[in-house]
């Protein structure tokens, strides 16, 4: 293999190729367009289309492909050829600008939440080239990646990452206005700095296709505990087997090759479980590479014999999935907001920043939710092991004290960075990190950024991001107007810190997430606690949150509804796929078993008693076995008849979901607590399915 650094990248028509490519007054154009956000000139993309054709054909590809994130959250994009045919019967290669910047998909199988009817079908993808185009090379040859986004015939946003690209814009603004009035005159704009972790999991390909549930679910809807769990904790962080240390080679050299800079790869809490991160970047930016993370994880985990699962929690009783999002603020030039420096407390720019994440975060507790709510999640937030569904913020003991003093009005100052010793001379001494780490907390401050902790395994980081980005758009712009009107503007941002500081010191927490007494003591203070996702959901439409994104022109009214809708839309047919997936293990496979080992029991028992062989053990298992395959049917009928009852609800989404919550996904649980605890009884050579313990310590 060839060394890191010279492959990569290689698929990316980045900065370097660009600027050796391009006409030199053509790339600072673009470059400018890139950098400060000013329009692009028809003649630019007239230009790069053509630069970018041939080194796409130089590469390999033969087709490129507008790619673009629709509101299910997964990426989309129609493959087209650069081939051209002539009248002579030969072709040439052929790329307009205009085919650069946009594009026409057939939209109209995209969720649109009511946007586009559907004899409006059409969609536009526009080339957004802040996000370079890349080559994906696979079996099926290679393709030029073209970064899109997506909005219909009006203009409305259709997909995730137009709203993104405009919250980032309003983020910038604001965080300007207030860095001008601290005497900044040299930063030209801000923009949120996004690292991405990713938690996946890895299983056999053979066994995953025995299990019906993984396969149209992508989670295991049964299944007993194993003997063995997580509770060794011997996976964390542990040396990894070959198979999958060879698939994590791949996965780091294609992902390479994109210009994905994967760094770390280590084992997880649960068996089987697995994280991926690339250094962080520009949101928009992580949010495309979040989308190929995925991609790739699944497809060369297919190669490897492998499949990679995605989904928040595959397995119940082990450690689900997550996203945690790193977030920090970043200028041009290069100023981290969120960096303490050495002395925090007297650093009022940091402050000021913190404080608006401290007043967003708590006036938007139910938005922040928002970004979390899948029924998938369900099953992980407020599970002892994921963030509680209760958004509160760990600020860690240092930030803590210095906002104490601040709020009493006297700042002593902090006590400088301790050594950690370690009690062994060879090894170095190190500066402790100015926060302990909190795992616990849904949002963390970890040093120089803030860890965001609920956002779904298998979703886009785009929805989070968007509304992290408005939320402090929203309190910069609040400070920056009080500190423009000031006099005193250091008497003034010291008021403010104050301010939010007094007012909304209860979303700050720096305990146990986990434990009971919190979600008492949260209760106390009044802070939300959204259990479900359909809880969650409907605060997206609240009329303080649509006033929001309006202030900001980040998403219009009927643009919110549209994702309301297709939150709700894709809540119910989720956990709808799920109960009948579960309907037609339960037939066809699982009572099947069961009768036959009810049957086999039957025989051996008549054959005990005509023996005259004293067998009551025997009889009281065969009851027990069998009243247990009567309750499983008697719970599978009644899921039947709630699945049926769906239909019964209206076209109202909301009635629907929140029917499905309070009955289909009850009864799901329930049903599978028996088919669980028969599993633990019968002959292991009947059950129809590969067993946990088979799945998760499989070598
Ligand atoms: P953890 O200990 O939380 O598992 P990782 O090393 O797995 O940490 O991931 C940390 C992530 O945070 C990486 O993606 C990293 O690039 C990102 N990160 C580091 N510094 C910043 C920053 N200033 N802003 C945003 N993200 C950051
Ligand atoms: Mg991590």
């Amino acid at each position: 293999m060839s060394k890191i650094t010279e492959f990569f990248g290689v698929n990316v028509f980045n900065d370097v190729v660009m600027r050796e490519r391009l006409p030199k007054s053509i790339y600072l154009k673009l470059r400018k367009t890139i950098d400060e956000g000013l329009p692009l000139e028809a003649e630019v993309a007239e230009v790069v289309a053509n630069v970018m054709k041939d080194w796409a054909i130089e590469k390999g590809a033969t087709h490129f492909t507008h790619w673009f994130q629709p509101m299910n959250g997964r990426t989309a994009g129609k493959l087209e050829s650069f081939i051209s045919p002539k009248k002579d019967g030969t072709a040439i290669t052929e790329f307009s600008g205009k085919e650069l910047i946009k594009g026409e998909p057939d939209a109209s199988s995209f969720p649109n939440g009511g946007l586009r009817t559907t004899f409006e079908a059409r969609g536009y993808t526009v080339w957004d080239c802040t996000s370079y185009a890349f080559i994906v090379e696979d079996e099926g040859g290679a393709v030029l990646y073209i970064p899109t986004a997506f909005c219909s015939y009006t203009g409305e946003a259709l997909d995730k990452k137009t709203p993104l690209l405009r919250s980032m814009e309003a983020l910038s603004r604001e965080a300007l206005r207030v860095l001008r009035i601290l005497g900044n005159n040299t930063s030209t704009r801000v923009i949120p700095m996004i690292g991405a972790e990713q938690e996946y999991f890895l299983i056999d390909k053979e066994l995953f296709k025995k299990r019906k549930d993984l396969l149209y679910t992508g989670r295991t809807l049964f299944g007993a505990k194993p003997p063995k769990g997580q509770e060794m904790e011997e996976h964390y962080f542990g040396s990894i087997n070959e198979k999958v240390a060879a698939f994590m080679k791949e996965i780091d050299e294609e992902l390479w090759r994109v210009g994905v800079s994967a760094r770390t790869k280590h084992k997880e809490v649960a068996p089987n479980q697995y994280e991926i991160a690339p250094i962080f970047t520009n949101a928009n930016i992580a949010a495309d590479q979040n989308q190929i993370i995925m991609e790739m994880l699944l497809k060369v985990a297919n190669r490897h014999g492998l499949v990679c699962l995605l989904n928040e929690k595959p397995f119940k009783g082990v450690n689900g999935s997550g996203k945690h999002i790193n977030f920090s603020l970043m200028t041009n030039d290069g100023i981290n907001l969120f960096d303490p420096g050495k002395t925090p407390h007297d650093n009022l720019q940091f402050l000021l920043f913190v404080s608006a994440v401290i007043k967003g975060v708590d006036e938007y507790q139910d938005l922040i939710r928002v970004s979390a709510a899948t029924p998938g999640n369900d099953h992980r937030l407020g599970a002892s092991e994921a963030p509680p569904a209760i958004v509160s913020i760990f600020l860690g003991e240092q930030l803590t004290e210095i906002f104490e003093q601040i709020e009493k009005g006297e700042i002593i100052g902090i006590k400088g960075r301790e050594k950690l010793e370690t009690g062994v001379i060879t090894l170095p001494v190190l500066k402790k990190d100015s926060t302990d780490r909190n795992r616990t907390s849904p949002f963390a401050f970890t040093g120089n950024k803030f860890e965001f902790r609920m956002v779904p395994s298998s979703a886009s980081i785009s929805d989070a991001v968007t509304i992290l980005n408005t939320i402090l758009a929203d309190k910069l712009k609040e400070i920056a107007d009080r500190l423009e009107k000031a006099s005193d503007i250091d008497k003034e941002a010291k008021n403010v810190i104050r301010e939010i500081i007094k007012n909304h010191k209860r979303i700050i927490f720096n305990g146990d997430g986990y434990s009971k007494e919190w979600v008492e003591e949260a209760q106390r203070r009044g802070l939300l606690n959204l259990k479900t996702a359909i809880d969650a959901i409907k605060y997206f439409i609240d009329e303080k949150n649509i006033l929001l994104f309006e202030r900001h022109k980040v998403l219009t009214r009927s643009e919110i509804y549209s994702r309301y809708e297709v939150m709700l839309e894709g809540y119910i047919k989720q956990v709808l796929v799920e109960a009948k997936t579960m309907l037609d293990i339960v037939s066809k496979d699982i009572l099947p078993c069961a009768l036959k080992y009810v049957k086999e029991l039957s025989k051996t028992l008549k054959e005990l008693l005509s023996l005259g062989i004293e067998c009551e053990n025997e009889k009281e298992f065969l009851i027990k076995i069998n009243n247990l395959v009567e309750t499983i049917i008697k719970n599978n009928k009644k899921l039947d008849d709630l699945v049926k009852e769906v239909e019964d609800c209206g076209e109202n989404s909301y009635k629907k979901a929140k029917f499905i919550r309070d009955n289909v996904f009850s009864q799901m649980e329930m049903l599978r607590e028996y088919v669980d605890e028969l599993e633990n009884y019968v002959d292991r050579s009947l059950w129809p399915m590969p067993s946990y313990g088979e799945i998760m310590f499989d070598g």
